[in-house]
C-alpha cells in the first residue's frame, strides 16, 4: 500500500486497512488522478455478507473541504478493527449485519482542499436529477462553470469516476437486501449537528417517512440527552443532483426493500475549523493526549454510528407495520411537513 505522510486521511485509512485484514474486505472501486498523484477509492466491508441479512453503509469525504466528516468515519472503522480483537459481543452482532465504508469518497479533492472533486464538480450535485420546484442560485447547483462552486458537471455528461463508485457500491451491497440505511457524513452547516433525510431536490415527503420517523424514535428513547437535529434537507434548502435522493430513487425499483439514506450534518466541529490539517495527523485524532473537545465531538457521532449498526441488526423488531405505521407518517408530517417544530 502506497502510506502518504502527506495524505494523513489516506494514511489512516490503509493503516486501519493492515491491522483489519483478517476481516476486511477490501476494494479499489476507482482511481482519481490529480496532477502527477493518483489516490485509490476504497470500499471496505465487514460482517456477514448474505444478502438475506440487512447493511449499512457509511461515506465520508465527498467534500475534501469536510476533514472531520472523513475523520468520523474513519475513527468508528478504526474503533471496529481495534475492538474486533477482543469483543466477541460485535462478533455476534457482525452474523446479522453487514457494514460498508468509503471513508474517502473524494481523495483528489481532499488532497487539493477543495470541496469539488480534481475536475471542479460538487460529487453533491452531480447525480443525474433535477429539481422542479426551484433552487437557491449557485448552491443548488449550477452548470456555469467548474471554476465556481457547486458545479454540476456538463449536461449529459457521464456521473464522475467517484459518483459512480459510490452508485456502484450502494446498488451491489445496498439495494439488494430488505434494508439497509447509509449515512454520509459532512461538515459546514451551521452550528447545529443535523441528521437529514430526502429529499433534497423536492418539499414532498419520501416514501419511507415512516420508517424514518420510527428511526428517530427509538433513537430518541435510548438516547434522550442528544441534541441531533432530524430533518428533510429541503427544509434548508433544495438542490439539484443530490446523490442520495438519485440512489433513493434507484432503490424504489424494489418496493419490497427498505432504503434510508441519511445525512450527518455535524456544526460541532466548528471550534477546530482554524487547524484542520493538524485534526488528522498521527499527533491528532489517534493520539491519547488529543484535546477533550475534540474526544467529546467524536465519541457523539459514534455514538450515533454504531446506533444506526444496531437498528439495522434489529430492524424487525422496530419497524412499523399498518396502524403503527399511519401513526408514524401522521405524526412525521405534522412535525416536519405543516409547518410543526423539529
Ligand atoms: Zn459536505
Amino acid at each position: 500500500m502506497t502510506r502518504l505522510p502527506d495524505f494523513p486521511e489516506l494514511a489512516e485509512l490503509e493503516a486501519i486497512l493492515d491491522a483489519g485484514a483478517a476481516w476486511l474486505d477490501v476494494r479499489v472501486v476507482c482511481e482519481v488522478a490529480t496532477g502527477q498523484r493518483r489516490f485509490p477509492v476504497y470500499a471496505v466491508a465487514l460482517g456477514n455478507p448474505d444478502p438475506d441479512v440487512p447493511a449499512v453503509g457509511f461515506f465520508g469525504g465527498f467534500h475534501g473541504l469536510e476533514r472531520i466528516g472523513a475523520a468520523v468515519v474513519l475513527v468508528y472503522l478504526n474503533s471496529l478493527v481495534v475492538r474486533l480483537r477482543w469483543d466477541s459481543v460485535l462478533h455476534r452482532q457482525l452474523e446479522a449485519v453487514r457494514l460498508v465504508f468509503m471513508p474517502l469518497v473524494n481523495p483528489g479533492g481532499m488532497w487539493q482542499g477543495t470541496r469539488a472533486n480534481p475536475n471542479g464538480v460538487d460529487l453533491m450535485r452531480n447525480a443525474p436529477l433535477e429539481s422542479t420546484e426551484g433552487v437557491p442560485f449557485l448552491i443548488g447547483g449550477q452548470r456555469i462553470s467548474s471554476r465556481l462552486p457547486w458545479y454540476r458537471g456538463r449536461l449529459g455528461a457521464p456521473m464522475e469516476a467517484e459518483s459512480q463508485a459510490v452508485c456502484k457500491v450502494v446498488e451491489e451491497q445496498l439495494l439488494l437486501r430488505k434494508f439497509s440505511l447509509a449515512v454520509d457524513c459532512h461538515s459546514g452547516f451551521g452550528v447545529l449537528d443535523r441528521i437529514w433525510f430526502p429529499y433534497a431536490h423536492t418539499a414532498l415527503p419520501f416514501g419511507h417517512l415512516p420508517e424514518m420517523h420510527a428511526l428517530k424514535e427509538i433513537f430518541d428513547q435510548t438516547y434522550t440527552s442528544h441534541d441531533y437535529l432530524f430533518e428533510p434537507q429541503s427544509r434548508q434548502y433544495r438542490a439539484h443532483g443530490d446523490i442520495w435522493d438519485y440512489l433513493y430513487q434507484r432503490a424504489a425499483a424494489r418496493p419490497e426493500n427498505v432504503f434510508i439514506p441519511l445525512t450527518l450534518e455535524m456544526g460541532s466541529w466548528l471550534w477546530v475549523k482554524k487547524n484542520p490539517r493538524q485534526l488528522l495527523s498521527r499527533h491528532g485524532i489517534f493520539n491519547p493526549l488529543i484535546a477533550h473537545r475534540l474526544q467529546r465531538v467524536l465519541r457523539r457521532h459514534l455514538s450515533w454510528l454504531d446506533f444506526l449498526g444496531r437498528a439495522a441488526s434489529g430492524w424487525r423488531r422496530w419497524l412499523p407495520a399498518d396502524a403503527e405505521r399511519e401513526r408514524h407518517r401522521q405524526q412525521a408530517l405534522a412535525r416536519w411537513y405543516r409547518g410543526g417544530a423539529t
